[in-house]
């Protein structure tokens, strides 16, 4: 088949590479001059199998309306006039409950483990290289009360088959020397030895070139402004070319991957898309010549904040702000992140060297994202990744081929009209 793949981040660009792949005859279209230039270019780095538990918890909603006036809280909603917002908030607050909350979890974690396996195979059979570390990941606290909760979560998650082991300060720093410059700070951590970290950038435009080799197509700086249904099934894609050149472009079917955008191109066609942009912040610093900066991808619980060793490069990451397609850098945010990582890690590296970015990450309410067939019958979907885009890539890209073929993916997740 000849299928159109319209977005190229990470989600996307693995779409390509497993449809390719599989013998259909694909193009990818996107907006910007290559790959992965919007959300999958600065991110956490990790691949977070372990951690696959959702925002939408029952003790979120009183947080978040603790953070609500705080410009550094790890999770801001900003209240604005738009019902996509309020949308959105509200089914998330039905998905707090423990039982969604439950159904949620084992959703994501079936498609994280399955997607880091498929990861894993990607890279044997093609030796594909992008700064990764099969470290682990290890989530440190820095509150007693919080690690005492965490230690009971971690319970409940090994019981859905998670190895999530509980350390001392000491074990710790055993795992990643670079926590003994902040020993006294350590309340405990929870260690996952089989997760991993690595720049989600790299390895899309390495694997966009490998499937450039396969013979996929890269229609690069072209604006995708709308899809032209016809009956029950989408006829052609209006596309515009480097801002001057109108055209439209036909296959026998397409896929969504544009991320955050996804909503605004299915809404039209009223093909449901429950996708808002929580924008999340990361700073990159060089390590330079300093020995202070960790090699196993951390989580800072307190913080809600990620810093992930990406080969001299250390990324921090994190935060979470619900307030539109907005990706200006608040100063405040930006800083916090620093400030955090050098309070801990003194040596880290070059704090001149941050570099600062924002990226919209594609969140659904529930954080499973939306991956399957519509009610066209050539129109599929693979977009809403939230938290978890880089972790889930691969696998929700390899059950999209089994759901474009007709046949039931290998991993027991919720698909869309099943
Ligand atoms: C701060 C931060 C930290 C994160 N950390 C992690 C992490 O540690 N681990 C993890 O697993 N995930 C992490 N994520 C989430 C992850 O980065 C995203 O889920 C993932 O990048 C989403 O990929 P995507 O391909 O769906 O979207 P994108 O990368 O945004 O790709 C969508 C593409 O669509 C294109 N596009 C949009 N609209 C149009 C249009 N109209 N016409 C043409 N092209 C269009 C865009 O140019 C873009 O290239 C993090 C995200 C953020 C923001």
């Amino acid at each position: 088949m000849r299928i159109l793949v319209l977005g190229g981040g990470v989600v996307g660009v693995a779409s390509a590479w497993y449809l390719a792949r599989a013998g259909h005859e694909v193009t990818v279209v996107d907006r910007q001059p290559g790959a992965a230039l919007e959300t999958s270019f600065a991110n956490g780095g990790q691949i977070s199998v372990s951690y696959a538990e959702p925002w939408a918890n029952p003790g979120a909603p009183l947080k978040i309306l603790k953070w609500l006036a705080h410009d550094d809280a790890p999770l801001l909603f900003r209240p604005r006039l738009d019902w996509r917002q309020w949308r959105w908030g509200l089914t998330f607050l039905l998905e707090c409950l423990p039982s969604r909350t439950r159904h949620n979890t084992i959703q994501c974690l079936n498609l994280a483990l399955y997607s880091r396996d498929c990861l894993k195979a990607l890279r044997e059979d093609t030796g594909i290289a992008y700064d990764q570390l099969e470290r682990g990941i290890l989530q440190y606290y820095t509150d007693p009360a919080e690690f005492a909760r965490g230690v009971d979560a971690a319970e409940l998650m090994r019981t859905y088959g998670c190895d999530r082991d509980v350390k001392t300060p000491d074990e710790c720093v055993a795992i990643e020397p670079a926590l003994a410059q902040c020993r006294h700070r350590l309340a405990g951590g929870i260690f996952t030895a089989t997760d991993e970290s690595g720049d989600a950038q790299r390895f899309t435009t390495e694997l966009a070139q490998m499937a450039a080799a396969e013979g996929v197509a890269f229609a690069w700086s072209t604006e995708i402004q709308a899809l032209s249904p016809g009956g029950d099934a989408i006829d052609g894609v209006r596309i515009v070319r480097d801002g001057e050149r109108f055209d439209t472009l036909a296959a026998d079917a397409y896929v969504m991957a544009l991320g955050s955008y996804s909503p605004f191109l299915l809404s039209p066609l009223d093909v449901p898309c429950n996708v808002y942009p929580a924008k999340g912040y990361s700073a990159t610093i060089d390590i330079g010549e300093h020995r202070g900066a960790p090699t196993v991808s951390l989580t800072d619980y307190d913080w809600k904040i990620v810093l992930t060793r990406l080969g001299q490069r250390l990324r921090i990451a994190g935060t979470a702000e619900l307030n539109g397609w907005d990706r200006s850098l608040n100063r405040t945010r930006c800083e916090a992140l620093t400030a955090r990582t050098f309070e801990l890690f003194p040596d880290a590296g070059d704090r001149d060297s941050a570099r600062y970015w924002t990226g919209l990450r594609p969140a659904t309410p529930s954080n499973a994202p939306l991956i399957g067939r519509t009610r066209y019958r050539n129109l599929f979907l693979n977009t809403g990744h939230g938290t978890l885009g880089w972790t889930m890539a691969c696998g929700s890209a390899r059950a999209l081929v089994d759901v474009v073929a007709g046949r039931k993916p290998g991993v027991d997740f919720g698909f869309t009209h099943a």
